[in-house]
Formats: C-alpha cells, structure tokens, sequence
C-alpha cells in the first residue's frame, strides 16, 4: 500500500497520496502503444495539473534556465498550470496564444499562419496542437521560423510506438470516425515516433529526448505519476 504522501506534483509543489486516473473516455489510444499516456495517475488530485504538465514543470524547474532568464516564451494553447508557473516569472516576455482564445491574456493566432517576424521567441512550446492540424509541416515551419537561433522548445503530441508510420487519413472527419481511427474527436492522425522526429528535422529543428526517467531514476518518475515511457521532444534551431 502506498505511503501517505508517496506521490509529487511539481506543478502545485503538494506531496500527495495519489494522482487521479484519467476519466473514461477522455483519450482512447485503441491498439496504439503510447508515449506520455499514464492513465492511472493522470491528474493532481489538488492542482489538477495534468501528467504532461508536471512533466514540463519539472524540466523547465530543474534542466533549464527559463524561470530566472531574461528570455522570451511563446505558449500556443497553453496549458492552465504550465501558464500559472510562468506567469509568476518576471523575467520573461511571455506570450500566450491560441486559434479560439478563451481569455484576454491569450492571442488569438493561427499556428499554420503566425503575425510574428523571424527570429522573435528564444523559447517556443506547442503541445498537443500538431495532432489536430492537417498540414502539419505548415505549422512546423512556422513555429521554427519565429524560433530565435540559438533557441529552443517543447513539441509534444501523441504518439505510438509500435507503428512505422503515422497513421492518418483524410477521409476520417467525423468525430466519431476520428475517435474511432484516433483515439480523439479533433485529432487528425497518430504520429509515429520515428516519423515525427524526422518532420520536425525536415523544417530544420534539431530533437533531442528528454528522459526523467533515465536522467534520475524510475522510483523519481513514478513520484511524479509519469512512467519510463515518457519523453519530452526538445527542439533547438542551430546557427
Ligand atoms: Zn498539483
């Protein structure tokens, strides 16, 4: 049985007793073996930090230098508890932006189509968003073009490791057809692993897998509700 406080939430900093599963049907990978899908310990029971956030929280605490540098941050769709971190930062410049925002603090953008100039963010993170666009690549570059040289980033999305190919397939546009090919009504594909590491290197990002696990050890990462499986996808535009 486990000890009272035996779990971790980065997000809200609380010891807590357990993590609570995802509710039914809220993702349905179908024969999809996934990444960064636990869904036993997919939310704080305090917080409600979902286990993809806790996982950014911690890298962005412990491996970088993003919540005293003076740098600039673009956060598409951005996730309630990663914002409320960064939001405490007064040394970023930091930017909030979605295709239908849902407050004033966040910029109404299309990622496929981005009003910035070149080189305007030191650090660009866009999760779950690729999935739900047909033309991925457009959104890709875009991302990396307003990426500042020397930059970096976070880009997650679904993805199963026991295919070759990402699975997608344009005449699947009902909701129900797409939760049923997908595992999600808005999503549009399921990425291979390989193969989308090699999208992002085709608009010139350079990936790199982050690890908690192999980095620190599997009792650390199981204190976090997050498993072995777990990569965090960093991008970095080179000179
Ligand atoms: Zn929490």
């Amino acid at each position: 049985m486990a000890h009272k406080s035996s779990y971790y939430c980065p997000c809200c900093k609380n010891h807590i007793s357990q993590f609570v599963p995802w509710p039914a049907g809220f993702f349905e990978p179908q024969s999809f073996k996934l990444e960064n899908w636990n869904p036993k310990t997919g939310i704080c029971s305090i917080c409600m930090a979902m286990d993809r956030e806790r996982l950014y929280v911690w890298f962005m605490e412990r491996e970088t230098d993003l919540v005293r540098a003076n740098v600039s941050v673009l956060h598409i769709d951005p996730e309630k508890n990663v914002k409320n971190r960064l939001d405490t930062c007064s040394n970023l410049q930091y930017v909030c932006g979605d295709l239908k925002p849902l407050d004033p603090w966040t910029k109404g953008i299309d990622v496929t189509n981005l009003y910035y100039e070149d080189q305007s963010f030191d650090v660009v993170l866009c999760s779950h968003i690729l999935e739900n666009i047909l033309d991925d690549g457009k959104a890709m570059r875009e991302l990396y073009r307003v990426m500042k040289v020397g930059g970096w980033g976070i880009m997650q999305v679904p993805l199963a490791t026991n295919i070759k190919m990402s699975f997608e397939d344009e005449r699947v546009v009902t909701p129900e057809d797409r939760t049923r090919a997908y595992g999600h009504q808005d999503h549009v594909r399921v990425y291979a692993k390989e193969d989308y590491i090699q999208r992002l290197e085709s608009v010139g990002f350079r990936v790199e897998l982050y690890n908690i696990a192999e980095k620190y050890s599997i009792e650390e990462t199981h204190k976090l509700g997050l498993s072995k499986e777990d990569n965090l996808y960093i991008v970095h535009k080179d000179a």
